[in-house]
Protein backbone atom coordinates (compact mmCIF):
# COMPACT_ATOMS: atom_id res chain seq x y z
CA UNK A 1 0.00 0.00 0.00
CA UNK A 2 1.47 3.02 -0.94
CA UNK A 3 0.23 5.47 1.86
CA UNK A 4 2.56 7.92 4.07
CA UNK A 5 2.51 11.77 5.06
CA UNK A 6 4.18 14.99 4.31
CA UNK A 7 7.81 15.02 6.34
CA UNK A 8 10.12 18.21 7.50
CA UNK A 9 13.40 18.00 6.14
CA UNK A 10 14.73 20.16 8.47
CA UNK A 11 18.40 18.71 9.25
CA UNK A 12 18.83 17.40 5.67
CA UNK A 13 16.77 15.94 2.72
CA UNK A 14 17.47 11.94 3.75
CA UNK A 15 16.47 13.00 7.41
CA UNK A 16 12.74 13.26 5.69
CA UNK A 17 13.06 9.47 5.13
CA UNK A 18 14.00 8.31 8.32
CA UNK A 19 11.52 10.08 9.97
CA UNK A 20 8.95 8.70 6.95
CA UNK A 21 10.07 4.87 7.60
CA UNK A 22 9.86 5.24 11.69
CA UNK A 23 6.39 6.13 11.32
CA UNK A 24 5.43 3.25 8.69
CA UNK A 25 5.74 5.13 5.77
CA UNK A 26 5.71 3.54 2.32
CA UNK A 27 5.13 7.44 0.73
CA UNK A 28 7.14 10.48 1.70
CA UNK A 29 6.25 14.11 0.39
CA UNK A 30 8.87 16.86 0.74
CA UNK A 31 9.29 20.64 0.78
CA UNK A 32 12.53 20.83 -1.64
CA UNK A 33 13.21 24.30 0.01
CA UNK A 34 11.59 26.81 2.15
CA UNK A 35 8.01 26.65 1.49
CA UNK A 36 7.40 30.41 2.92
CA UNK A 37 10.64 32.09 0.73
CA UNK A 38 10.80 33.21 -2.32
CA UNK A 39 14.60 31.50 -3.20
CA UNK A 40 16.62 28.94 -1.13
CA UNK A 41 20.76 28.90 -1.57
CA UNK A 42 20.81 25.81 -4.35
CA UNK A 43 20.85 22.35 -3.72
CA UNK A 44 24.69 21.17 -2.88
CA UNK A 45 26.03 17.50 -3.85
CA UNK A 46 26.73 16.15 -0.50
CA UNK A 47 22.74 16.82 0.15
CA UNK A 48 21.58 15.41 -3.14
CA UNK A 49 24.15 12.11 -2.03
CA UNK A 50 23.24 11.31 1.23
CA UNK A 51 19.31 11.63 0.12
CA UNK A 52 19.49 9.28 -2.30
CA UNK A 53 21.68 6.84 -0.06
CA UNK A 54 19.30 6.69 2.62
CA UNK A 55 16.22 6.33 -0.15
CA UNK A 56 18.57 3.68 -1.72
CA UNK A 57 19.06 1.78 1.86
CA UNK A 58 15.56 2.55 2.84
CA UNK A 59 13.57 -0.95 2.34
CA UNK A 60 10.16 0.45 2.96
CA UNK A 61 9.83 3.78 1.07
CA UNK A 62 8.67 3.19 -2.09
CA UNK A 63 8.18 6.75 -3.53
CA UNK A 64 9.51 10.38 -2.20
CA UNK A 65 7.73 13.22 -4.36
CA UNK A 66 7.78 16.71 -3.58
CA UNK A 67 5.32 20.03 -2.90
CA UNK A 68 5.37 23.41 -4.02
CA UNK A 69 6.29 26.11 -2.08
CA UNK A 70 3.22 28.45 -0.91
CA UNK A 71 4.43 31.83 -2.75
CA UNK A 72 4.47 31.49 -6.53
CA UNK A 73 1.46 32.65 -8.52
CA UNK A 74 1.47 30.86 -11.90
CA UNK A 75 -2.38 32.79 -12.55
CA UNK A 76 -1.38 36.10 -11.52
CA UNK A 77 -2.44 39.01 -13.39
CA UNK A 78 0.71 41.11 -12.40
CA UNK A 79 3.37 40.44 -15.03
CA UNK A 80 6.38 40.49 -12.45
CA UNK A 81 4.78 37.75 -9.74
CA UNK A 82 4.27 35.55 -13.02
CA UNK A 83 8.12 35.79 -13.87
CA UNK A 84 9.00 35.21 -10.48
CA UNK A 85 7.06 32.64 -9.60
CA UNK A 86 8.00 30.65 -13.38
CA UNK A 87 11.42 31.33 -12.23
CA UNK A 88 10.72 30.05 -8.85
CA UNK A 89 9.07 26.90 -10.28
CA UNK A 90 11.81 26.24 -12.51
CA UNK A 91 14.22 26.33 -9.65
CA UNK A 92 11.79 23.71 -7.73
CA UNK A 93 11.58 21.45 -11.03
CA UNK A 94 15.13 21.69 -11.03
CA UNK A 95 15.72 20.88 -7.04
CA UNK A 96 13.17 17.52 -7.94
CA UNK A 97 15.25 16.59 -10.86
CA UNK A 98 18.28 16.25 -8.87
CA UNK A 99 16.69 14.41 -6.10
CA UNK A 100 15.35 12.22 -8.56
CA UNK A 101 11.70 12.67 -7.65
CA UNK A 102 8.81 11.99 -9.64
CA UNK A 103 6.20 14.16 -8.76
CA UNK A 104 6.18 17.76 -7.97
CA UNK A 105 2.77 19.04 -6.35
CA UNK A 106 1.52 22.35 -6.90
CA UNK A 107 -1.48 24.82 -6.82
CA UNK A 108 -3.11 26.61 -9.55
CA UNK A 109 -2.89 29.81 -8.31
CA UNK A 110 -5.70 32.90 -7.46
CA UNK A 111 -6.66 34.92 -10.93
CA UNK A 112 -6.82 38.22 -8.32
CA UNK A 113 -10.27 39.39 -10.19
CA UNK A 114 -9.26 39.21 -13.48
CA UNK A 115 -11.56 35.80 -13.87
CA UNK A 116 -11.25 31.86 -13.81
CA UNK A 117 -11.03 32.08 -17.71
CA UNK A 118 -8.23 34.74 -18.09
CA UNK A 119 -6.37 33.36 -14.83
CA UNK A 120 -6.65 29.46 -16.50
CA UNK A 121 -4.88 31.34 -19.37
CA UNK A 122 -1.74 32.66 -17.42
CA UNK A 123 -1.52 29.68 -16.07
CA UNK A 124 -1.24 27.50 -18.84
CA UNK A 125 1.44 30.24 -20.88
CA UNK A 126 3.28 30.01 -17.45
CA UNK A 127 3.45 26.49 -17.29
CA UNK A 128 4.71 26.18 -20.46
CA UNK A 129 7.87 28.26 -20.08
CA UNK A 130 8.49 26.36 -16.77
CA UNK A 131 8.76 23.18 -18.93
CA UNK A 132 10.35 24.68 -22.36
CA UNK A 133 13.67 24.06 -22.80
CA UNK A 134 13.56 21.54 -19.37
CA UNK A 135 14.99 18.65 -19.37
CA UNK A 136 13.46 17.22 -16.47
CA UNK A 137 11.58 13.96 -16.31
CA UNK A 138 9.47 15.18 -12.77
CA UNK A 139 5.91 15.34 -13.20
CA UNK A 140 3.92 18.26 -11.93
CA UNK A 141 0.87 17.52 -10.44
CA UNK A 142 -1.84 20.48 -10.13
CA UNK A 143 -3.70 20.02 -7.23
CA UNK A 144 -7.33 20.28 -7.03
CA UNK A 145 -8.47 23.42 -4.26
CA UNK A 146 -10.97 24.55 -1.90
CA UNK A 147 -11.97 27.61 -4.40
CA UNK A 148 -10.86 29.86 -1.49
CA UNK A 149 -10.96 33.73 -2.56
CA UNK A 150 -9.83 33.79 -6.48
CA UNK A 151 -7.93 30.51 -5.71
CA UNK A 152 -8.48 28.12 -9.49
CA UNK A 153 -9.03 24.75 -9.11
CA UNK A 154 -12.06 23.70 -7.19
CA UNK A 155 -13.71 22.42 -10.63
CA UNK A 156 -12.21 19.65 -11.96
CA UNK A 157 -12.65 21.34 -15.34
CA UNK A 158 -10.06 23.75 -14.02
CA UNK A 159 -7.22 21.02 -13.90
CA UNK A 160 -8.48 19.43 -17.41
CA UNK A 161 -8.67 22.62 -18.93
CA UNK A 162 -4.94 23.56 -17.63
CA UNK A 163 -3.60 20.03 -18.89
CA UNK A 164 -5.11 20.04 -21.83
CA UNK A 165 -3.58 23.76 -22.59
CA UNK A 166 -0.17 22.92 -21.46
CA UNK A 167 -0.49 19.66 -23.79
CA UNK A 168 2.51 18.18 -22.46
CA UNK A 169 2.84 14.53 -20.34
CA UNK A 170 5.11 16.05 -17.59
CA UNK A 171 1.61 17.54 -16.18
CA UNK A 172 -0.99 15.41 -13.97
CA UNK A 173 -3.24 16.18 -11.12
CA UNK A 174 -3.53 15.53 -7.30
CA UNK A 175 -6.59 15.24 -5.73
CA UNK A 176 -6.89 16.56 -2.44
CA UNK A 177 -9.69 15.03 -0.38
CA UNK A 178 -10.45 17.89 2.02
CA UNK A 179 -10.38 20.30 -0.89
CA UNK A 180 -12.61 18.89 -3.44
CA UNK A 181 -15.33 18.03 -0.26
CA UNK A 182 -14.67 21.81 0.31
CA UNK A 183 -15.45 22.91 -3.34
CA UNK A 184 -18.74 20.99 -3.34
CA UNK A 185 -17.97 17.10 -4.29
CA UNK A 186 -19.32 14.62 -1.88
CA UNK A 187 -17.79 11.59 -0.17
CA UNK A 188 -20.02 10.96 2.32
CA UNK A 189 -22.13 7.96 1.14
CA UNK A 190 -20.65 5.55 -1.05
CA UNK A 191 -22.60 6.73 -3.95
CA UNK A 192 -21.42 10.15 -3.39
CA UNK A 193 -18.11 8.92 -3.67
CA UNK A 194 -18.22 6.86 -6.55
CA UNK A 195 -19.96 9.88 -8.37
CA UNK A 196 -17.19 11.84 -7.20
CA UNK A 197 -14.71 9.54 -8.32
CA UNK A 198 -16.04 9.09 -11.98
CA UNK A 199 -16.72 12.73 -12.60
CA UNK A 200 -12.82 13.55 -11.64
CA UNK A 201 -12.37 10.08 -14.74
CA UNK A 202 -14.72 11.47 -17.02
CA UNK A 203 -13.24 14.97 -16.91
CA UNK A 204 -9.77 15.11 -16.36
CA UNK A 205 -8.63 10.90 -16.46
CA UNK A 206 -7.45 8.77 -13.52
CA UNK A 207 -4.42 8.25 -16.24
CA UNK A 208 -3.55 11.67 -14.87
CA UNK A 209 -4.15 11.12 -11.34
CA UNK A 210 -1.16 11.02 -9.85
CA UNK A 211 -0.99 11.71 -6.15
CA UNK A 212 -3.88 11.79 -3.70
CA UNK A 213 -3.91 14.06 -0.27
CA UNK A 214 -6.01 12.26 2.00
CA UNK A 215 -6.98 14.74 4.71
CA UNK A 216 -10.80 15.13 6.57
CA UNK A 217 -11.90 18.76 6.28
CA UNK A 218 -13.13 21.27 8.92
CA UNK A 219 -15.16 23.12 5.89
CA UNK A 220 -18.62 21.73 5.09
CA UNK A 221 -19.41 20.08 2.00
CA UNK A 222 -19.54 22.98 -0.22
CA UNK A 223 -18.12 25.32 1.96
CA UNK A 224 -14.92 26.47 0.04
CA UNK A 225 -12.51 26.41 3.77
CA UNK A 226 -9.43 24.62 3.16
CA UNK A 227 -8.61 23.66 6.68
CA UNK A 228 -7.43 20.39 7.15
CA UNK A 229 -8.70 17.81 10.43
CA UNK A 230 -7.69 14.52 11.47
CA UNK A 231 -8.69 12.08 9.43
CA UNK A 232 -12.32 10.70 10.52
CA UNK A 233 -12.55 13.95 12.70
CA UNK A 234 -13.57 16.26 10.55
CA UNK A 235 -17.02 16.52 7.65
CA UNK A 236 -16.05 13.63 5.01
CA UNK A 237 -16.21 11.07 7.92
CA UNK A 238 -13.84 8.16 8.15
CA UNK A 239 -16.16 5.61 5.16
CA UNK A 240 -14.77 8.13 2.55
CA UNK A 241 -10.71 6.98 3.37
CA UNK A 242 -12.05 3.14 3.22
CA UNK A 243 -13.88 3.46 -0.14
CA UNK A 244 -10.20 5.50 -1.13
CA UNK A 245 -8.09 3.03 -0.52
CA UNK A 246 -9.95 0.07 -1.19
CA UNK A 247 -10.96 1.75 -4.67
CA UNK A 248 -8.35 -0.98 -7.03
CA UNK A 249 -8.78 2.08 -9.52
CA UNK A 250 -6.60 4.16 -6.87
CA UNK A 251 -4.21 1.25 -5.74
CA UNK A 252 -1.14 2.39 -7.98
CA UNK A 253 -1.59 5.97 -6.82
CA UNK A 254 0.49 7.38 -4.06
CA UNK A 255 -1.23 8.37 -0.71
CA UNK A 256 -0.02 11.22 1.98
CA UNK A 257 -2.07 12.79 4.60
CA UNK A 258 -1.43 16.51 5.82
CA UNK A 259 -3.60 16.30 8.60
CA UNK A 260 -2.49 18.58 11.93
CA UNK A 261 1.01 17.48 13.36
CA UNK A 262 -0.78 17.49 16.91
CA UNK A 263 -3.46 17.23 18.79
CA UNK A 264 -3.14 18.14 22.39
CA UNK A 265 0.16 18.01 22.54
CA UNK A 266 0.68 14.70 21.33
CA UNK A 267 2.28 13.63 17.75
CA UNK A 268 -0.79 12.17 15.37
CA UNK A 269 0.71 10.99 12.14
CA UNK A 270 1.44 7.90 13.46
CA UNK A 271 -2.22 7.96 14.73
CA UNK A 272 -3.77 9.44 11.64
CA UNK A 273 -1.54 6.53 9.17
CA UNK A 274 -2.80 3.65 11.58
CA UNK A 275 -6.32 4.54 11.48
CA UNK A 276 -5.84 4.83 7.58
CA UNK A 277 -4.26 0.74 7.60
CA UNK A 278 -6.82 -0.39 9.32
CA UNK A 279 -9.82 0.70 6.94
CA UNK A 280 -7.96 -0.86 4.14
CA UNK A 281 -8.82 -4.53 5.74
CA UNK A 282 -12.50 -3.68 6.32
ZN1 LIG B 1 -3.12 18.97 -0.26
Amino acid sequence: MLLGCHVSVAGGYYRAVERGSDIGCTVVQLFTRNQLRWWSKPIDEDQINRFKAAFAENSIIDTVFAHGSYLPNLASPNLDIRKKSVLSLKDELDRCDKLELPYLVIHPGCHMGIGEKKGIQNIIFSLKEVLEDNESDTLICIETTAGQGTGIGARFEHIRDIIGGVDDKRVGSCIDTCHIFASGYDLRTEGEYHRTIENFHEIVGLERLKVIHLNDSKGVCGSRVDRHMHIGEGNIGVDAFGWILRDKRLHSVPKVIETPKKKDGREMDHVNLQILRELVGK
